[in-house]
């Protein structure tokens, strides 16, 4: 199926989805068929019915052995009948350990047709003539790739893309549509990177018109740099010169041809804005044309959208597009939908959907087809892809939101198996991010500060064990320290417990088997600290999101290293009647 950039062609694509799913499976399983994963349940057969009767739902455990067959040498129709020309590697922050998955290009033209699909759409709702004209700073990040015992390359989606033929040849290429060269982005080093991005971005400030990244920690920490590094990339601009500190040659050239000599003038602007006491809209007034952020702000990142507002005056934040290392799944049509309306619409040409509903009876016979889920029902993806998965299970749950033409729409619910559970009770990622909305009414309430970061974990090593947040906590005011009220953060702890459901708050507060949420605040820059951890790991600035729960032991001493005080519910809970 051929991958034509074109908005006239949704209209088609979404009509006709059920129809280009069947062809898409044919065209799946006839180049597959007899590779020896799935000659074994269809027989060198191609047909529909019998793939849906004999080919098993999976994770990764049951594909393991067959990729790791092909990273270590063997051909690739032990899983795939294309080649497999590379490996994605999972950003390890979704769902523990880092996974990787066969590629070839294919999967790499698929990511920029998306890519380029939703800034179509993302411009097509910006339309006027400052936003055809502008550029986006966007904080895109290369990491170095690693290597199977075969050779094949192993990387991070976002790295993969960068490094492409596809993302260097790009037809609108000159650097014209991004405020940062090339150089920047592929600069192995993130720290230059970053600040390269930044300089770039300060130096074209009147032609920006849009500020992104992959997913909305990149940017979070971008501010983060700017609140430290100001002052050096002010004088910069004002001189003309780059940092000493970037050494990367290709980074540092491209960006003084850009800073283009000293331009005093608009260093002086940067300091005025930057030397304000509140940073509250610091992005529109450092970058006035500046009409939307566009990143991945749903899910995990959700965290992110008040530190994302408060930096921008409440800058509308496009959430772009919804996709994973085993496949791209859809786009989110409605760029200007709020962050917690998002529903992306699944594109029927990338891969063979199926959904499994939550709550299923009988696996196999209960899994429906793109065109077949209901309003309002809950689904996990089952995904068949053109390099080797087969009914392989996402691990995400979505809700159908609505229909584009005959294409669902879904909203990202949460990860299936990121549950925090002390007893028999499971508080999911969803249950979490609206209490944590309802606790920083508090904390917004009652103080001057907001919550820049937060993960949490179950602590069953006590009796009764319960849930701990870690929570890092910025002033609003740059030239405050940050005041730890007591009776605040005690309040918060029990408006967090509060909104969870009423089965917890039994086993809380009846049973006395959870015991108090306790709060450990953590110093500043500690969830840097924590990306970095995952970073070193195996991940990448680009594709990280802070997991909303922790499970790793070497993760929750990067935190426990940093805890400044600890606070917890002091009131008893009520109880529905
Ligand atoms: P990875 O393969 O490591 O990049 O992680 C893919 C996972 O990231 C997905 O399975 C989702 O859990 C999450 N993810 C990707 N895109 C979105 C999105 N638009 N909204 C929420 N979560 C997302």
């Amino acid at each position: 199926m051929s991958l034509s950039v074109d908005l006239k062609d949704l209209d088609v694509l979404t009509s006709n989805a059920k129809q280009i799913q069947d062809d898409v499976l044919k065209e799946i399983l006839t180049l597959n068929a007899n590779t020896e994963y799935l000659q074994r349940f269809l027989h060198g057969s191609s047909y529909k019915d019998f793939f849906k009767k004999n080919v098993p739902v999976v994770s990764y455990d049951d594909v393991k052995p067959y990729i790791e067959r092909v990273a270590n040498g063997e051909p690739s129709d032990v899983i795939s009948g294309g080649p497999i020309t590379r490996f994605l590697g999972s950003s390890g922050t979704t769902g523990g350990k880092q996974k990787i998955f066969p590629i070839n290009d294919k999967y790499i033209e698929t990511l920029g047709y998306l890519s380029t699909l939703s800034s179509l759409v993302t411009s097509r709702h910006f339309n006027d003539k400052d936003a055809k004209k502008g550029k986006k700073m966007l904080f895109l990040y290369n990491r170095s790739e690693s290597t199977t015992p075969s050779g094949l390359l192993v990387a991070l989606a976002s790295t993969s893309f960068v490094m492409s033929p596809y993302f260097t040849n790009r037809p609108s290429k000159c650097n014209s549509d991004f405020t940062s060269p090339d150089q920047v982005i592929l600069c192995p080093d993130n720290n230059q990177s970053v600040y390269c991005h930044l300089l770039c971005g300060l130096s074209q400030r009147d032609e920006v018109v849009g500020v992104g990244s992959s997913f909305a920690y990149a940017l979070v920490q971008a501010i983060n740099v700017l609140q430290i590094y100001w002052k050096e990339l002010s004088s910069n601009i004002r001189s003309g010169h780059v940092s000493k500190w970037i050494t990367d040659l290709n980074c540092r050239n491209s960006v003084s041809a850009i800073l283009g000599g000293p331009n005093p003038e608009l260093a002086d602007v940067i300091e005025k804005e930057c030397s304000n006491k509140s940073w509250e809209g610091i992005i529109s007034r450092l970058w006035p044309k500046a009409k939307y952020f566009e990143c991945i702000i749903t899910g995990q990142m959700a965290q992110y959208i008040p530190t994302l507002e408060f930096y921008s005056n409440k800058l509308p934040i496009v959430s772009t597009i919804y996709g994973s290392s085993e496949s791209l799944f859809g786009i989110n049509l409605d760029p200007l939908s709020k962050p917690q309306d998002v529903s992306y619409t699944f594109l029927p040409n990338i891969s063979y959907f199926e959904f499994l509903p939550v709550d299923h009876e009988g696996e196999m016979a209960s899994i429906v087809d793109l065109v077949d889920v209901k309003l309002g029902c809950y689904y996990e993806p089952v995904i068949t892809n053109y390099f080797g998965l087969h009914r392989y299970l996402i691990g995400d749950i979505l809700e159908v939101t609505g229909f584009y033409n005959s294409t669902p729409q879904f909203r990202f619910v949460r990860r299936k198996n990121m549950v925090l559970s002390v007893e028999i009770e499971e508080t999911t990622e969803e249950d979490i991010l609206k209490a944590s909305a309802r606790a920083t009414l508090v904390l917004d309430q009652s103080t001057n500060l907001m919550l820049t970061g937060f993960t949490c974990y179950a602590d069953i090593s006590t009796f009764p064990g319960h849930y701990v947040f870690y929570w890092e906590l910025k002033a609003k005011d740059v030239n405050y320290v940050v005041e730890l009220d007591e009776n605040v953060l005690a309040e918060c702890c029990y408006a967090l417990e509060e909104s969870f459901d009423s089965f917890y708050r039994k086993l809380r507060s009846k049973d006395g088997l959870i015991g108090a949420l306790e709060i450990r605040v953590v110093q500043e820059g500690t969830f840097d600290s924590l990306m970095e951890y995952f970073i070193s790991q195996g991940g990448s600035v680009g594709q990280y999101k802070t997991p909303m729960c922790i499970k790793s032991s070497e993760a929750l001493a990067v935190l426990e290293n940093k805890v400044l005080a600890r606070f917890y519910t002091k009131k008893y809970l009520l109880l529905d009647l």
